[in-house]
């Protein structure tokens, strides 16, 4: 059978593996980690620096095709891997990894991002928080991920003893939302687009704690233009596999948050809650299959995340007849870290 190359070897490559070897393939996972949960339900595994172009090319011969779970791989040395081989793109990587770029490509694009001004030295700061106003938060440009390298911002003293980031970072100002949802799509070979159902999700702390259907009105108000959008992306990206765009449901239509080139922890509803989970569509998208039905099995849904020591019971799920258990196979439970999550369909 072919093989599938993955680059990254978190929980979503993981569950990317399972869903390739439900349809025949072997998977060969290339992370920096020592401990990879990826690699564990994986045919082959490449531990290497992400700036080891001999070992990605040895990788790249190894496999048919590429993708990636992880957006902030260095992009300059994938050119070890041969042109066509990698999908997505290095172009939704290069414009997904900085904040500034992705903003600024979606309003070209006619979305609507929260106001922003960039923020790349410490003075800087006091003339964005004028322009742009507060409340508001500094996000670093680079690298943040689960509301890591964010600093709300309530007046304008209270930055006084901020840092700016080196890598450089973005002032935005605190959307008053409805609620948050996010536009998952899938685009094949031939530029076929589908959607999944747009979940109402939640964040605690940053982070995403959980999903539901049905999500309120103002999703379903607001979710044909947030689709528009999220396709035009995916379009000019030529992009094919799994997209995720995150969104701010407010009274001014959906404000644009961020992108993911790639699958989502908002999608993880689809492995029980559609005909076709994201992580299957994924997988089809880059082998060139035919794409799946994304139709929600049923209207009613919920996902909710295991996060840290909330991962420590399952007993609780388990005598849960409607619960879908995932664990992902994480030694620690670490504070923040995401350890697994549970899905109840119906
Ligand atoms: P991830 O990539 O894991 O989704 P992240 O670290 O890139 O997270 P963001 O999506 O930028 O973080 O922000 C995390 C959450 O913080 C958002 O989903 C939202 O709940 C809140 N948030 C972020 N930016 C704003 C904003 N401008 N106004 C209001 N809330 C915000
Ligand atoms: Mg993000
Ligand atoms: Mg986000």
């Amino acid at each position: 059978g072919s093989t599938i190359g993955i680059l990254g070897g978190g929980q979503l490559g993981r569950m990317m593996a399972m869903s390739a070897a439900q349809l025949g393939y072997r998977c060969h996972i290339f992370s920096p980690e020592e401990h990879s949960v990826a690699a564990e339900v994986s045919a082959q595994f490449t531990k290497a620096s992400w700036h080891d172009r001999e070992a990605l090319a040895a990788f790249a011969s190894a496999c048919d095709v590429v993708t990636y779970e992880f957006e902030n791989v260095p992009v300059e040395p994938l050119s070890a891997i041969p042109a066509g081989m990698l999908a997505p793109g290095t172009r939704a990587l290069e414009i997904a990894q900085d904040r500034v770029s992705e903003k600024r490509f979606v309003e070209e694009l006619g979305g609507l991002p929260a106001p922003f001004a960039v923020v790349d030295h410490d003075a800087d700061l006091a003339e964005a928080i004028e322009k742009v106003g507060t409340p508001g938060i500094l996000k670093t440009r680079r690298d943040g991920y689960d509301g890591k390298g964010q600093w709300s911002i309530a007046s304008a003293h209270e930055a006084d003893g901020v840092r700016v980031p080196a890598s450089g970072s973005v002032y935005e100002g605190k959307v008053r939302f409805e609620c948050e949802f996010s536009v998952i799509l899938v685009r094949g070979r031939e530029g076929e687009v589908r959607f999944w159902d747009s979940t109402r999700n939640r964040h605690d702390s940053g982070i995403l704690a959980h999903c539901e259907l049905p999500a309120p009105a103002i999703v379903g108000e607001q979710v044909e233009a947030a689709r528009t959008l999220a396709q035009k992306i995916a379009e000019a990206l030529e992009y094919v596999g799994v997209l995720t765009c995150e969104f701010f449901a407010t009274a001014n239509g959906p404000l644009f948050n961020e992108m993911a080139p790639r699958v989502h922890n908002s999608g993880h509803w689809t492995i029980e809650g559609a005909v076709t989970s994201q992580f299957e569509n994924h997988i089809r998208a880059i082998a060139g299959l035919p794409l799946g039905d994304t139709a929600s099995v049923s209207g009613t849904m919920v996902m909710d995340n295991l996060i840290g020591a909330n991962a420590l019971d399952v007993a609780k799920h388990l005598s849960d007849p409607k619960a879908h258990l995932h664990l992902y196979g994480k030694a620690e439970a670490r504070e923040g870290r995401k350890m697994g999550h549970v899905t109840r369909v119906g």
